[in-house]
């Protein structure tokens, strides 16, 4: 009688370790399909995507020039930013929105992600722009502007030449230069170590 269990128990042993495994056999067809199911989206995706993808350059990377086409630009920019970036805009005084921002962190130009200008150069100047008596080492290019009637000294970003605002000499030392700059121009990244 004994005999007779164990020699059952042993058979359905054996027939459970020769079984097919039913869940890799279904499987199997499925990871098959994947990857041309994975063909058939990526080229929308793709399309969708903003080109070129431009990402911010590290305070140690050297800065190389980036140009677009003002359609792409339009792509990436909001209306604000690209009359300010692009045509030169200035937004109207006290309007913008970094312009109390005291937190610590990194000034980004809006076009690009170059990294401007530190919040420990930030100052309040009076004038309702945000206001920074120095840059980034090599992050703005001051070009001389004689539009208006007026002789004055533009600064752009010198990644992708966009307009950022005006340099002046009535700022605070060390430097005694104000950085007038649009708030549209910009973007904010919060750091610990500005
Ligand atoms: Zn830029």
């Amino acid at each position: 009688m004994y005999g007779r269990i164990l020699l059952c128990g042993a058979l359905m042993l054996f027939w459970q370790a020769c079984s097919p495994q039913p869940c890799e056999a279904q499987n199997t067809p499925n990871k098959a399909v994947s990857p041309s199911a994975a063909q058939q989206v990526l080229p929308k995706a793709v399309k969708k995507a903003p080109s070129p993808t431009i990402r911010p350059a590290s305070a140690k990377e050297p800065v190389k020039a980036l140009n677009l086409t003002d359609a792409q630009w339009r792509k990436r920019l909001t209306p604000k930013q690209f009359k300010i970036l692009r045509r030169k805009g200035t937004e109207r005084a006290f309007s913008g929105a970094l312009l109390k921002n005291k937190a610590k962190g990194f000034y980004q130009c809006a076009g690009c992600g170059n990294r401007l200008f530190s919040s420990t150069a930030k100052f309040k100047s009076g004038t309702g722009w945000p206001s920074f008596f120095k840059s980034l080492p090599g992050r703005v290019k001051r070009v001389p502007d004689r539009s208006h009637g007026m002789n004055r000294t533009e600064i752009v970003c010198s990644r992708c030449s966009g307009h950022l605002g005006h340099i002046f000499n009535d700022g605070p030392r060390p430097t005694g230069e104000r950085h007038c700059v649009n708030s549209s121009a910009l973007t904010f990244e919060k750091s610990n170590a500005p």
